[in-house]
Order: structure tokens, then C-alpha cells, then sequence
């Protein structure tokens, strides 16, 4: 977040040049893949320049730092998504400031911000974070755990369920994600034939991965460092 708005801007259009190379490949239209900016540990000023390059998605893995964000700057034209892990006690506060929760792991998660959310008088859109690629440093649901999440989460009154999210294992290069982001989409047909939900929303793929993950059914990427340089 040194640079100047320019490398700001040049780095938007790689990235987008990226997207849409991966889409041309994969038979996809552009226009299914959202880009979303990752401006965590970066200053609030990371979500103005997303927001003036016409990125209106913003993703932030900590409650404490985005709220300071969100309440610093209340009229930024963007939405702000929680990506990182959440803890039940930052329910009440996440469930208050952000758009849609990319990271409900837990039936017991889900009911809390279920419960918030009615309080708040809201419906509030959140994703499923599957484990795709079983990586034992990564949160999400894993196996048979994630077919009951979707379950107890879409009888929740006052969750919107959208879709499902992953994150590639950290090992194993291009390969391995792009068979984590296989199976997420996989898993995803399955949900909806035996549960009947839509969950459109397939949030995988970072600056590293994200050509696989448009190949395997991506309709959002959370891209940090191919943005914003190293963090
Ligand atoms: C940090 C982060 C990203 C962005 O990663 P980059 O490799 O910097 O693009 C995406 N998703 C989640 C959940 C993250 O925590």
C-alpha cells in the first residue's frame, strides 16, 4: 500500500486480464466471476482505490480490523465480507457489520449468528466454508459434517444461505487446489439435488489459484496480493 494508485490501477487490469483469459479457456463469461479485494492488514484507504476501480466487494479476515475499517469510512460505495474464521463471542458484531459471513464452519456457528441476526431484525447472507481440500491447518467442515451444516443452515429463519466457500490446501501447488475447488462445486450439485437449495455462489480462488478455480465453477475470487503486493 505504498505504491501509487497507478500501480494500483495497472494491477487491477492484470488481474482482470487474468480473470478473463481463465474464462475465455474455461467457456465462461467474465461476467459470472466477481472479483473481490482483500484489504486485510491494509489500511482503509485499500477499499477506497477497490472501490474507485469499480470493485464493490471487499473481504476482511478479522472482526476487530474491518469494524475499525467499516466505521472509519461508513459511506464507501462497497460491501464488506467476512472471509477469516469467526468466533461465536464476535458473532453479534459480525452479524452487525458486515454484508455476508464467507465463514460459517459450525451448525453451532450458524444457530448463533441465526439468533443475532433475528435480534438485529435482518436475513443475513453467508456462505459455507467447506475444508474441500481436508487440509488439517484449514477451517471449514469436512466430509459428512458438511452436507449437515447445509442442512441445520438452511432451516435457520434469519441466514441466507448463498453458497459455498473454500480454501485451497496450502501444499501441493495448482494441482491440489484445483481438485479441492472440483469438489467443492461437486459438492455443491449434491446439496442441491438432495436438499433443493440453489446456492449459486461458489467463493474459491485466491492470487494463486484463480485460474483453476474459474476453470472448476468460480463465481467469486478473493484476491489480496496480486492487488495489493505482499503482505
Ligand atoms: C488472505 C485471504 C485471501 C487473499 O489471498 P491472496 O493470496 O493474497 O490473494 C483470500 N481468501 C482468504 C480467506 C484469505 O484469508
Amino acid at each position: 500500500m505504498s505504491e501509487k494508485w497507478e500501480t494500483f490501477q495497472g494491477r487491477v487490469a492484470e488481474v482482470r486480464g487474468r480473470i478473463e483469459a481463465a474464462c475465455r479457456r474455461a467457456g465462461r463469461s467474465p461476467e459470472e466471476v466477481t472479483l473481490m479485494a482483500v484489504t486485510k492488514t491494509h489500511p482503509v484507504e485499500a477499499a477506497a482505490w477497490a472501490a474507485r476501480a469499480g470493485i464493490h466487494s471487499v473481504g476482511e479476515n478479522r472482526v476487530r480490523e474491518a469494524v475499525d475499517k467499516i466505521t472509519a469510512a461508513p459511506d464507501l460505495p462497497v460491501r464488506w465480507e467476512l472471509i477469516g474464521h469467526l468466533q461465536t463471542n464476535k458473532a453479534r458484531a459480525a452479524a452487525t457489520y458486515f454484508q455476508r459471513i464467507q465463514s460459517v464452519d459450525s451448525p453451532k456457528l450458524a444457530t448463533r449468528l441465526d439468533r443475532m441476526a433475528g435480534e438485529l431484525g435482518k436475513v443475513l447472507p453467508v456462505l459455507l466454508q467447506i475444508n474441500a481440500g481436508e487440509d488439517p491447518n484449514k477451517f471449514g467442515a469436512v466430509g459428512g459434517e458438511a452436507m449437515r451444516l447445509a442442512e441445520e443452515a438452511l432451516r435457520l429463519p434469519h441466514l441466507r444461505v448463498e453458497g459455498l466457500m473454500t480454501i485451497a490446501p496450502l501444499e501441493g501447488g495448482r494441482e491440489t487446489a484445483r481438485r479441492a475447488f472440483a469438489h467443492l462445486r461437486e459438492l455443491r450439485d449434491r446439496m442441491r439435488t438432495e436438499l433443493g437449495a440453489d446456492l449459486s455462489e461458489l467463493s474459491m480462488g485466491m492470487t494463486g489459484d484463480l485460474e483453476e478455480a474459474v476453470a472448476e465453477g468460480s463465481t467469486l475470487l478473493r484476491v489480496g496480493t496480486a492487488l495489493f503486493g505482499e503482505r
